[in-house]
């Protein structure tokens, strides 16, 4: 058990309870867990609203992943819950709850919960969900246990399970599988009911599920091959994520495989994965239009070599990447007089093309880092120009205090971590110190202050996030704001790579630039590392200006803290967006999938309980 204290107030914490933790060896887990649900259950059935919310704490989160809402829903406190239950509990049919596991965990010294696993059926298939059930004082001062957070998530549809296990294919292919691959790849004489643009690990992920599902589906590509988004970044990249944290959908990552994967040997395993899973897919292709049919199907335009090629699909699928993959790069005053080189990451290869000049890296987050130290690597004159605060979590300690206990060696299967992970509610993890480590809290005991007062020391700003949040809803928000430290930091401190802090650029000059707080600093090159555009205007270049108008804000999250239009449709009918980083990928192409599978089954009329339009 941690030492440290659960400080904030969204948490349960056992002050708050009023009690004090019960010992392991008194909590029968299981039961406690299993029996609660079956009152839960009864009042289900009997559709005794109060009934649900007197075992639920006041302040009780409930997460609904499409089960109930066909949307992605966050409920906070019972009134909320009260008002979710009244539209959606008769209609959801939820039955059957059964206890996979549950197990007592004290995370820290004030914070206590028993976190049940639990699979049930509603109207339309199968479900799974997490418990956390925490201790309060009941009646003649006994232990009751309440839900502080609920999850209920769809898991599949009856009837249609995906064609793994059991249901692979049993019959022998005997010299026919080639030729089938190649045409099942070509859709030379027909269309596939949905066209994938992009073939990143979204794109592949969303039509390997597909694929199991039974649904058709072609994923386009523009660069040669699959991976090339990978191959094609800077070459120091590796994935600052670690490799349990990143398995995709069916294809475990082989047991060696590295913690950090480096970018060029991520594209390989992406085509091996696009073959392994028989997606169908086309390279050197590109989506170049897209148009609404008055019988609602998509014409989707396709340029491969110097042909087009027309076709009809029932949906429309982006893969286009976080951000679109387009560039986020500022205007600047007298760019065009500078007489030396302004490029962005995106289009930047590796330090050696540098060498002997002068770099300033614009920028102060994950590839600016990246990139930066590998110029110093290299013996190149680097300089970071950090414009405002960032939030610095060494990998070293801060991935295992992250990640331990759900992605790590050892940890547990990862369909059941995906579970402990996205039961919970982001908004909740925003405040809950497991979600970020031990005393990375402004002014608490830390880990590597050596670290961060080194660089502080230096005049690099530290943030510790949204509301000192760390780094995910940075993510969320900004899709930066961070750095994961593996090496740069300590180079910064050390000066090989030298740091200009606290200003802007106000303009460039023929040789370098002139900040708005009046320095100057000449140099060859100017590298922005200032992230991504906004992913809908490559979208309204294919959709055109009057559905492009149509689109719903892609990413950042809305009040109940769930991100925005994220695997769902961007509000155009069957007109959806895959996107995320792996572990997002891996989970919520799952709920995009069975979305498809379920409107083209006739499961579902593509209605949702969504949190804008309230239906
Ligand atoms: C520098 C960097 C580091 C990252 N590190 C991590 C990490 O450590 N861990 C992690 O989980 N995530 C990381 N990410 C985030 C995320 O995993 C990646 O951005 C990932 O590439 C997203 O995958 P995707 O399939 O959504 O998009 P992409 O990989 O960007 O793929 C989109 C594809 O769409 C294609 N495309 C676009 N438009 C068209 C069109 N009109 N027609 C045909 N094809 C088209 C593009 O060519 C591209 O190949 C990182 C991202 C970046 C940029």
């Amino acid at each position: 058990m941690s030492t440290a204290t659960a400080n904030k107030t969204t948490l349960p914490t056992l002050d708050k309870l009023g009690v004090s933790a019960p010992k392991a060896s008194d909590v029968n887990a299981v039961d406690i867990a299993s029996k609660w649900l079956q009152t839960f259950e009864k009042n289900i059935a009997n559709n005794n609203i109060d009934g649900i919310l007197s075992g639920l704490t006041e302040d009780a989160w409930w997460r609904d992943l499409l089960s109930m809402t066909w949307d992605f829903r966050t409920f906070q406190g019972k009134d909320k819950i009260r008002h979710f239950l009244k539209d959606r509990l008769a209609n959801s049919k939820l039955k059957d709850f059964k206890v996979s596991f549950a197990e007592y965990e004290s995370l820290y010294e004030d914070l206590a919960w028993i976190r049940a696993h639990y699979t049930f059926e509603n109207g339309v298939g199968g479900g799974t969900g997490v418990l956390r059930l925490v201790p309060t004082k009941g009646h003649g001062g006994n232990i009751e246990w309440q839900a502080h957070n609920i999850c209920t998530n769809l898991q599949s549809l009856r009837g249609y399970p995906p064609a793994v296990g059991p249901l692979r294919d049993f019959d022998p292919n005997h010299g026919k599988w080639l030729d089938m691959r190649k045409r099942q790849m070509e859709y030379a004489d027909h269309d596939p009911e949905v066209l994938v643009v992009g073939g990143g690990q979204s794109g592949l992920e969303i039509s390997a599920r597909l694929k199991l599902l039974g649904v058709p589906s072609l994923v386009i590509e523009k660069q040669a091959r699959i991976g090339d988004q990978w191959r094609h970044r800077y070459a120091a990249l590796c994935l600052h994520d670690v490799v349990w944290y990143d398995h995709m959908p069916y294809i475990p990552f082989p047991e060696n495989w590295p913690v950090y994967t480096p970018a060029q040997k991520l594209a390989d395993w992406l085509e091996s994965y696009a073959k392994n899973m028989e997606v169908d897919y086309w390279t050197s292709a590109t989506v170049t239009h897209a148009r609404k049919l008055k019988d609602g199907k998509w014409e989707v335009t396709v340029r491969r070599g110097d042909k087009d090629r027309i076709f009809n699909v029932k949906h429309l699928v982006f893969a286009i990447g976080v951000g679109g993959g387009t560039p986020n790069m500022p205007k600047i005053p007298g760019m065009d007089k500078f007489k030396g080189q302004i490029l962005h990451s995106t289009q930047h290869d590796k330090a050696l093309d540098h060498a002997g000049k002068k770099v300033v890296v614009v920028g102060a987050c994950t590839s600016a880092h990246d990139i930066a130290a590998d110029y110093a690597n290299n013996g190149i004159d680097v300089t970071l120009y950090q414009r405002s605060a960032t939030y610095i979590m060494t990998t070293k300690e801060g991935m295992p205090r992250l990640m331990k206990g759900t992605y790590w060696e050892g940890g547990p299967p990862t369909d059941v971590a995906d579970m402990i992970d996205n039961s919970l509610p982001i908004l909740y993890k925003k405040d809950d110190p497991q979600a970020h480590h031990e005393g990375h809290r402004r002014g608490g005991p830390h880990c590597y202050s050596e670290l961060l007062d080194g660089l502080q020391k230096r005049g690099f700003k530290l943030s510790w996030g949204v509301d000192d949040s760390g780094f995910l809803i940075l993510a969320l928000l900004r899709l930066g704001g961070y750095y994961l430290d593996v090496g740069a930091s300590r180079m910064i401190i050390d000066g090989r790579i030298k740091l200009k802090s606290g200003a802007s650029i106000k303009e460039f000059t023929e040789t370098g630039i002139i900040s708005d707080d009046g320095t100057k600093m000449d140099a060859d090159v100017f590298l922005f590392a200032t992230g991504y555009g906004d992913p809908r205007n490559p979208m309204r270049d294919i959709l055109g200006p009057e559905l492009g108008k149509k689109l719903t804000p892609i990413w950042g999250i809305n009040d109940e803290g769930e991100i925005r239009t994220a695997w769902k449709e961007a509000g155009i009918e069957n007109c959806w967006v895959m996107m995320g980083n792996f572990a997002w990928c891996r989970f919520y192409s799952q709920h995009l999938a069975l979305q498809i599978k379920a409107k083209r089954e006739g499961i579902w009329d593509g209605k949702r309980y969504s949190l804008e339009s309230k239906a």
